[in-house]
């Protein structure tokens, strides 16, 4: 029972206690806060006064007994751990090796993993041939193995070749390829940018005004185009008479390249930027070729570089410079003939 209701029940007259002398067995058959004597304080005359009263029964009370079951600590039996290697000692070393070995020491050192399965092949289907595995260097991008042919081409496989071709997009929109047009043992190599609408409707290099200003300037020097070899950097006709783009540079690049192993001219003359760049691989401006001596692949071949005629043709103040560098090219290499001038 609790202080509080004890005080409680105190104060409403009724006192509670247990007598002294109740054994615990006595005490185990008690009901806890069950009272096993109940006293009113008003049913004898000699009774304390009140507080008195509360106070010795307070002092008087022996804590309540409850019957309960005694708690046995089992002891805890340690197992020995199986993983747990007893230590090493001269006796259980020597009990250990008059043992039988453990059965996974029997594997034998050589298994032979074949299950005694094999396929079996549809009747008449031969079992295939695993194929070696390619040596590392044959395997390489398409675009330079295209490269590699063509470099192997002669002349009339390589005109084949680029009237054939759809490796741009400019094949989708062109009439005509322009391979080139001259001769095959001109000194000089003329290398315009790609073929305009003239040329793509007639397949030939430099037919249309361009064209015209070129002859005109080659006469200046006392050639023809027939002396010479004319080419472009571009074999197809860029729609709308727009630049030729890098991939589509990029992808005609080898038939221009085979066309120069094949010709050895002893002068390339590059007319104007696009030419200029792929030949020297650079990005350079065109006002820095011009004035410069260039070579261009093992060979060495001299290079220079002059403006496009079509530029001469929108800008004609520029053409004194254009006759400049036409002496220049005509002082390294004569136009015919072997010898320089
Ligand atoms: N411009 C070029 O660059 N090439 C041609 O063949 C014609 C015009």
């Amino acid at each position: 029972m609790s202080l509080s209701r004890r005080l409680y029940l105190e104060q409403m007259g009724i006192t509670l206690w247990q007598r002294r002398d109740i054994t615990s067995s006595q005490g185990a058959d008690l009901v806890p806060d069950t009272p096993t004597v109940a006293k009113t304080t008003v049913a004898t005359t000699t009774q304390p006064d009140a507080m008195t009263t509360k106070m010795e029964t307070l002092n008087e009370l022996a804590p309540i007994q409850f019957a309960q079951e005694p708690v046995v600590q089992k002891p805890v039996v340690q197992e020995p751990d199986p993983l747990i290697q007893p230590p090493a000692t001269v006796e259980n070393t020597e009990a250990m090796m008059l043992e039988p070995p453990p059965a996974w020491l029997d594997i034998p050192p050589e298994v032979d993993f074949d299950d005694g399965f094999e396929p079996v092949f549809p009747e008449g289907l031969a079992e295939p041939e695993v194929p070696d595995m390619p040596p590392a260097q044959a395997i390489i991008d398409p675009w330079v193995k295209r490269a590699q042919d063509i470099s192997q081409l002669d002349w009339d496989a390589l005109q084949q070749q680029v009237s054939a071709c759809q490796d741009c997009p400019l094949a989708q929109t062109r009439q005509h390829t322009v391979f080139g047009m001259g001769n095959k043992q001109a000194n000089w190599l003329l290398i315009g940018e790609a073929p305009g609408s003239d040329e793509d409707r007639l397949g030939e290099p430099f037919v249309g005004r361009a064209g015209k200003l070129l002859n005109a300037m080659l006469t200046a020097v006392g050639a023809n185009r027939e002396q010479v070899y004319i080419a472009n950097t571009v074999k197809c006709h860029p729609p709308h008479n727009r630049d030729p783009n890098a991939p589509e540079i990029k992808r005609c690049a080898p038939f221009l390249e085979r066309q120069i192993q094949l010709l050895q001219p002893r002068l390339i003359l590059a007319l104007g930027k696009v030419a200029a760049q792929r030949l020297l691989q650079t990005e350079a401006a065109m006002a820095s070729f011009r004035q410069q001596q260039y070579t261009y692949g093992e060979n060495k071949i001299p290079l220079l570089v002059t403006y496009h005629p079509a530029y001469l043709l929108r800008k004609p103040k520029e053409k004194a410079k254009a006759w400049e560098d036409l002496l220049r090219a005509i002082t390294l290499v004569p136009v015919t003939g072997q010898d320089s001038p």
